[in-house]
């Protein structure tokens, strides 16, 4: 039986996260269940980039406490790690800025727990692999006995969930990740890596920060939303099928659960995952605001005209001049290099766009818009 529980919890502040996330671990045995003593964890959170807590862009910093803390007192010893895009190369120094910027320094110092900041990286076979048998991924993750998923609860203009399956994408390290978005501009071909990814990696437990969510651009120019919520599951893609009900959204309009449950992954039969704690039908936010999505949102009939029917009707970025201030980031992050300098402004050469967002993603400035053509309002 797959068991997805989800619990209220108020706020970031004192006990509460910890008491929730222990609550919320009760049904599937607590935290003992996965951690021995004296087993490396790695706690994997989704640090998008240096982003303070209050953006809500990343998890937050008591939630990783929390379940630092929760891990120790089981004997563990904890290792966090992430290897966003938008912060640049993979490198030691760009790591000591993210964790800074994340508020990651201090759980560190309060619990013991250490920060990875191994750059090492490995090429690992992905049997499994449908699409993918060959991926790089951070050296640290695969000396880890245990890995706990800490995603956040927020939508994605590209994948339209930045769930638990695709936090795990962060341990591809730094900027190798766009190349994964050139070769797989496709969201269906993507979540089909990230789903090999998910299979490989397979955390044993997912625990979600959804006590503040993000929604519409996400998963870093949405606005901040309310929803009092930790959400914990052992099946990945379970899980992301919680978030998305929870996000008011058919949970199969995302590529990686309608592909978990293609390859056996997930049950096919939704409703049979059981959800424990709060009653799941008084937590979901009918009103939430989920981007309108690219190829998977697009109406049958414009199929057969792709790709005329890409360009009409997907969202395209659109650099705000008045807010750019020219850093370059998001020229280093495009994987087709179609974003150039010009007289200190970003510039989009669309011809050769793929509608990845990576660029939307990373700019730090909210200089970078999301365009809804007309075409896409009328008719999807
Ligand atoms: S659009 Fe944003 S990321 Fe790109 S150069 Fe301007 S400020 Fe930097
Ligand atoms: S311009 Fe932005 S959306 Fe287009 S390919 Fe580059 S990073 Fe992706």
């Amino acid at each position: 039986m797959t068991i997805v529980t989800v619990e209220r919890c108020p706020n970031y502040h004192g006990e509460a996260p910890r008491q929730a996330i222990e609550r919320a671990l009760e049904p599937l045995g607590g935290i003992k269940a996965f951690v021995k003593p004296g087993q490396k964890v790695l706690l994997k959170p989704n640090l998008l980039r240096k982003a303070a807590p209050e953006e809500v862009v990343t998890t937050h910093p008591a939630v990783v406490k929390a379940v630092a803390e929760l891990v120790i007192a089981a004997g563990g010893k904890v290792l966090i790690g992430d290897s966003p895009g938008a912060a640049g190369p993979h490198t030691r120094n760009n790591l000591i800025k993210l964790h800074r910027g994340c508020g990651l320094d201090r759980v560190a110092e309060e619990t013991g727990a250490e920060l990875a900041l191994d750059t090492a990286q490995e090429i690992v076979s992905l049997p499994n692999g449908k699409l993918v048998k060959r991926i790089e991924i951070v050296r640290y993750a695969l000396e880890a006995d245990v890995i706990i998923n800490l995603p956040k609860l927020k939508t994605h203009c590209f994948t339209l969930l930045t769930g638990a399956v695709k936090n795990l994408f962060g341990l591809v390290p730094g900027l190798i990740k766009p190349t994964y978005h050139a070769k797989f501009p496709d969201v269906n071909d993507f979540s089909t890596m990230l789903v090999d990814l998910m299979e490989f990696v397979s955390p044993a437990l997912t625990i979600v920060d959804g006590i503040w969510g993000m929604e519409g651009d996400g998963p870093n120019g949405g606005t901040a939303r309310e929803l009092g919520l930790i959400i914990v599951g052992t099946n990945t893609a379970a899980v992301d099928v919680i978030m998305s009900r929870i996000m008011g959204m058919d949970p199969l309009l995302i590529s990686t659960t309608r592909q978990s449950v293609e390859r056996g992954l997930l049950t096919g039969d939704l409703d049979a995952i059981e959800v424990r704690g709060v009653k799941l039908s008084e937590v979901i936010q009918s009103d939430f605001v989920i981007p309108p999505g690219r190829t998977n949102a697009f109406p049958g009939w414009a199929v057969p005209f792709m790709p005329i029917a890409k360009y009409l009707l997907s969202t395209r970025p659109r650099i705000d001049r008045k807010k750019c201030v020219g850093c370059g980031d998001c020229e280093r992050v495009c994987p087709v290099d179609t974003i150039t300098m010009k007289n200190g402004k970003a510039q989009i050469h669309l011809s050769n766009c793929i509608r990845c967002y990576c660029c939307h993603e990373t700019c730090t400035h909210h200089a970078i818009d999301l365009i809804r053509p007309l075409f896409q309002k009328i008719f999807v």
